[in-house]
């Protein structure tokens, strides 16, 4: 089967990043970050705006990996519901609960006090629900928002066929907190707003070798080095052999995004109408949006291949035309996949692990707020703040047992949800069920 050739939008319409070079013979820091990511990015930016000063290498180009690739979708708190995070984290839970929800806040802060043109929109999330138990799980979701003072909304199938233009749902929800960016846009802008901050960016320079001497950690790159009291590892799904015992953590799961050609005025007129961001809830989630040029962008899980070939995309074009038959026949122009970072318990981690030496990540695909949140986070905790000032834990580093297995595992999950996502889609007589009880 033939290959697609695989493009992404966002690095079609972004404007320029700053050009940097890699980095070159000896330097010294009072920070080092390693990837240019938005978590690298914003703790590098925090902290260069407290007076330090920070070198940030990066391994390829700026945002060239997942933050440079994803939906752009500007979602609050993270995967866990606030009821089980309190449960799962005890007395940090309702700090840790305001700190994720505030996550967009503080990027459409940073977007409107460097002036990033990264077409940022805050009109809100959607999660149209795909079942009348999803349904039911929204409302408890909604309940437990309310008891903490947001002001999501329970929308019903109209309201969603309004808002989404899409029959497909049997209701949702609304969260006015989230919004849109121009994903490679924005990371871009962090990366002008650092260096106008005095920060330092050395791209194409891959962190090889950590080491601690004489009370400083030294990193040395292909064509150089860097000494300093402070690193910040900030890699997240890419985080390679840098830290073994941190990608140890993770399991970098495929998602894979296709963009249509703008929907001519008449009829994209009736698709998300007011600019709202979704994420339904399949088992394996269709995040989807419009961007400024009115071309639908919808992802969801992808392959684990090297090569992307036509029957790959053609899930994704199943999804676009199963929740709007209406753009049957816009073609399809754009294709690009990253990788996510999942965690086991689903939440992001703080790392510390040694002195001087920190890491944050694993958003489980709610990054770009979360990410930027931790990246300030970092820098906090990196000019001192406790863990009580902080709000938000320090956890030990706990490698997944069998993590070489995870890559199988998570494919198989992947293939199992789709099977589940499937099934859910056909007519109720031919389910599997129903076969065995007919
Ligand atoms: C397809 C896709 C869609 C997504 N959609 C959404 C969405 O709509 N909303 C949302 O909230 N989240 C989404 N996410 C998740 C979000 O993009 C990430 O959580 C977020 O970008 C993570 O940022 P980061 O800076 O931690 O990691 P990254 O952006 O991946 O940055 C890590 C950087 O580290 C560099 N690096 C790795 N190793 C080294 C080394 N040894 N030396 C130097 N540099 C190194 C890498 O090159 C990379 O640039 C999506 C992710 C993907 C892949």
């Amino acid at each position: 089967m033939s290959a697609v050739a695989l493009q992404s939008l966002w690095s079609v319409t972004a404007p320029p990043g700053p050009v940097c070079s890699p980095l070159a013979g000896a330097q010294r820091a009072q920070a080092a970050v390693i990837g240019a990511g938005y978590t690298g990015l914003s703790a590098a930016l925090h902290l260069a705006e407290a007076g330090r000063d920070v070198l940030v290498l990066e391994a390829a180009d700026i945002g060239e990996r997942a933050s440079g690739l994803n939906g752009g979708q500007v979602i609050p708190g993270v995967k866990v519901d606030p009821d089980n995070l309190e449960a799962m984290l005890g007395p940090y839970g309702g700090r840790v609960i305001a700190t994720a929800a505030a996550g967009p806040d503080l990027v459409f802060d940073l977007i409107n006090r460097h002036g990033i043109q990264c077409d940022a929109t805050r009109s809100g999330w959607i999660q149209p629900a795909t079942s009348e138990a999803a349904l039911a799980q929204l409302a408890r979701r909604a309940e437990q928002w309310w008891r903490r003072g947001a002001t999501v909304e329970v929308l019903s199938r109209r309201e969603v066929l309004q808002l989404t233009g899409s029959a497909r749902y049997r209701g949702g929800l609304l969260d006015r907190r989230g919004g849109t960016v121009q994903p490679l846009a924005y990371v871009r802008g962090l990366a002008h707003a650092l260096l106008r901050a005095g920060g330092r960016i050395c791209t194409h320079s891959p962190a090889l070798r950590l080491t601690r001497m004489a009370g400083a950690w030294s990193i040395e790159t292909p064509a150089g080095s860097v000494s300093a009291p402070l690193v910040i590892i900030a890699t997240n799904a890419y985080t390679d052999s840098i830290s073994d015992e941190l990608r140890r953590t993770l399991v970098p799961v495929p998602s894979f995004q296709v963009a249509t050609a703008p929907i001519p005025a008449p009829l994209r007129s009736t698709i998300l109408p007011e600019g709202q961001a979704a994420s339904d809830t399949s088992h394996l989630l269709r995040y989807f949006r419009l961007d400024a040029s009115g071309r639908l962008v919808l992802g969801t899980r992808g392959t684990f291949a090297r090569v992307t070939a036509l029957r790959d995309v053609q899930f994704h074009y199943r999804s676009v035309h199963e929740i709007y038959p209406q753009l049957r026949g816009i073609a399809f122009e754009y294709h690009w996949g990253g990788m996510v970072a999942m965690t086991r318990d689903h939440l992001p981690h703080l790392h510390e692990l040694a002195p001087g030496l920190l890491a944050g990540l694993g958003y489980n695909g709610r990054g770009v707020a979360m990410a930027t949140v931790m990246g300030r986070l970092l820098a906090r905790r990196a000019l001192g703040a406790s863990v009580m000032e902080l709000g938000f834990p320090v956890t030990p580093v706990l490698p997944l047992p069998l993590h070489a297995l995870s890559g199988v595992a998570a494919r198989a999950t992947i293939q199992y949800l789709r099977l589940v996502d499937g099934l859910s889609r056909l007519p109720a007589r031919m389910r599997v069920g129903a076969l065995f009880r007919a």
